[in-house]
């Protein structure tokens, strides 16, 4: 098919840091040599931004012929954890990318980075400060104002030599003194106000170290020289560091280092109705807004995956956003047209009736059944078919009948009229049968034998619809997501209101009474179906409270959401 060569095929598409490379290597720059890190902090699971991250570096690596790190940014062990790490390394994988033998923690470098820090202290460019956070905040001044040397600044080398040993040693408690590079307190840039590299931390358990250490390098410290330690050529990182640059080059040009790697910054992305914020994701999941990080409702790669968005739909999103230092909101429309396009190609179709109508063809004899035969992809045949199995009693969806058309677009099952059944016969509807309260509980129709596989010359049918025997159709749950957030920019703040208050509270909506085709009962955990005139759905990992299979709406069929935006604005 056309659709999957330009899909699957497409060459990587060349963005302002691709080109930056093609210089540097046009120019000789590290020995022809491409090096990224992927430096996911252990603290949540990834979300859809990260894989915008996760594209770009690794699929950087993988097209000059270079490599890309895993690399843990794992120096805060209050908040980070094993199970992430090791949820961390399987979304990288799923995505498709590998790292090699490359996996690697700042961690692994912390008796490094202490002698690092104790070369600053002998070239004079840091001290061990003992001003107190508060007082340190006053010391520091604002984005106006410059900030005032702290009266530790001028302490002589031996003497920072000796706190900073017994720092390490244990001697003092948290928040007591830190370690801080001696640059510039007048600086305009704050990040240069002499920032803290150490800090004191008793008492954690880190998941790499144990109890090895109780000073902690901070973030700043740790990435330039880990990159560095690790030979990266280009250090790639979202925009908010970059008035952190100066600091990575000041550290880099200090000390005695392997090599100064580039840090080149792009805009992070964002997504409408959605949050891609580990801080706000970890409240959604500990606040039981969701069940989980793999809620299908989160903007996680665990979520999608479980919603059942393929590894490709996120990498062809990726490529399609592409990589640009300008900040942006990119629509929910275009993730869900590109899920679609790909299930599109290579979800099977099969018949699900997800508000079940019983319907009972009198003229079709009792107890008999027929396997009738059903494409599995209308374009490819390659697919193949399986059987559906036709019987007096089936199920329709509610929504495929009135009694009388509302008007000519229905073009769906009315009192007296006919229709198709997918991939069946043409039924006529000849009575509507009604409880006490006047709700309509089951139809009786009449079937014509005479029109399987093709309508006889010049008979109209107003439609087709899909359908279920009663006699063998599977139970089931079928979850309905919508957005998250019911508010494009739901983290903005710009309304004064926090994300929270934005949440969509009918964004899981569940139907326990579906009925499925079959053949559905073979179905694996992830595998993903077009459900014929429905959308796509995946099947959960879980069943649902009566043991019953449980599927999730990964798609609708169609842009419903674009239809409503345009209606309301
Ligand atoms: P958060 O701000 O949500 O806590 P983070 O940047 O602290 O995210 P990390 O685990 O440190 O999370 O991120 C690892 C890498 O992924 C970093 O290089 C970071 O720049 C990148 N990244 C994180 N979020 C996004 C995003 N929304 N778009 C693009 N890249 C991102
Ligand atoms: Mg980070």
């Amino acid at each position: 098919m056309e659709n999957n060569k330009t899909l699957e095929n497409a060459r990587p598409v060349t963005n302002f840091i691709r080109q930056i490379i093609d210089q540097d290597l046009a120019a000789g720059k590290n020995d022809g040599k491409v090096v990224t890190r992927f430096p996911p902090e252990p603290n949540g699971y990834l979300h859809i931004g990260h894989a915008k991250s996760i594209c770009l570096n690794f699929g950087i690596a993988e097209d000059y012929h270079g490599r890309c790190h895993l690399r843990f940014d794992d120096t805060n062990p209050y908040k980070e954890d094993l199970t992430f790490v090791e949820a961390i390394k399987h979304d990288v994988q799923w995505l498709g990318f590998s790292w090699g033998e490359k996996e690697f923690y700042a961690s692994d470098y912390f008796e490094q980075l202490h002698d690092y820090a104790v070369e600053l202290i002998k070239k004079g460019k840091a001290y061990v400060c003992d001003l107190s956070p508060d007082e340190a905040r006053e010391y520091r001044g604002t984005l106006t104002e410059p900030g005032r040397d702290s009266p530790y600044r001028e302490r002589s080398v031996e003497e920072n030599i000796d706190l900073f040993a017994r720092m390490r040693a244990g001697e003092f408690e948290d928040g007591s003194r830190v370690l801080r590079a001696k640059i510039d307190m007048a600086s305009a840039n704050i990040n240069l106000r002499d920032p803290i590299i150490y800090r004191i931390r008793h008492g954690v358990v880190h998941h790499q170290t144990g109890d090895e250490w109780c000073i902690y390098p901070m973030y700043d410290f740790t990435h330039c020289l880990s990159d560095s330690i690790e030979g990266i050529t280009h250090s790639l990182c979202t925009l908010e560091f970059e008035d952190h640059r100066p600091l990575y080059n000041w550290f880099l040009d200090q000390l005695d280092v392997p090599c100064h790697p580039q840090q080149i910054e792009f805009s992070r992305l964002n997504l409408q109705y959605t949050v891609t914020s580990k801080r706000k994701l970890t409240e959604l999941v500990d606040e039981g807004f969701v069940e989980g990080w793999d809620d299908p409702r989160m903007p996680t790669i665990a979520g999608l995956r479980r919603r059942g968005v393929t590894s490709t739909a996120i990498r062809n999103f990726c490529d399609r956003i592409g990589v640009t230092r300008s900040d942006n909101s990119v629509e929910m429309g275009l993730l869900e047209s590109t899920i679609r396009e790909d299930l599109n190609i290579h979800a099977p179709r099969r018949m699900a009736v997800l508000r079940p109508l019983k319907l009972v063809i009198e003229n079709y004899p009792e107890g008999r059944t027929e396997a009738l035969e059903a494409a599995n992809h209308p374009q490819n045949e390659d697919m193949g078919a399986r059987k559906v199995h036709f019987s007096r009693e089936l199920y329709i969806d509610r929504d495929d009948f009135m009694e009388v058309a509302p008007n000519k677009k229905f073009k769906r099952l009315v009192r007296g009229g006919e229709v198709r059944l997918r991939n069946a016969y043409v039924i006529r509807c000849d009575e509507v049968i009604k409880n006490e309260q006047d709700e309509i509980i089951e139809l009786r129709c009449s079937y014509d034998a005479a029109t399987l596989g093709a309508n006889p010359e010049g008979r109209k049918v107003r439609g087709v619809i899909h359908w279920v025997s009663a006699e063998n159709a599977i139970a089931a749950e079928v979850r309905l997501y919508d957005r998250l957030f019911s508010h494009p920019t739901p983290d903005a703040g710009k309304d004064g209101r926090d994300y929270r208050e934005h949440f969509n509270p009918d964004s899981l909506r569940t139907l326990t009474q579906c009925y499925l085709e079959a053949s559905l009962g073979e179905a694996q955990p992830g595998d993903i179906f077009q459900f014929e005139r429905e959308g796509y759905f995946c099947l959960d990992p879980a069943t649902g409270a009566n043991g019953q299979p449980v599927f999730n709406r990964t798609v609708t069929l169609r842009d419903s959401w674009a239809k409503i935006e345009k209606q309301h604005g």
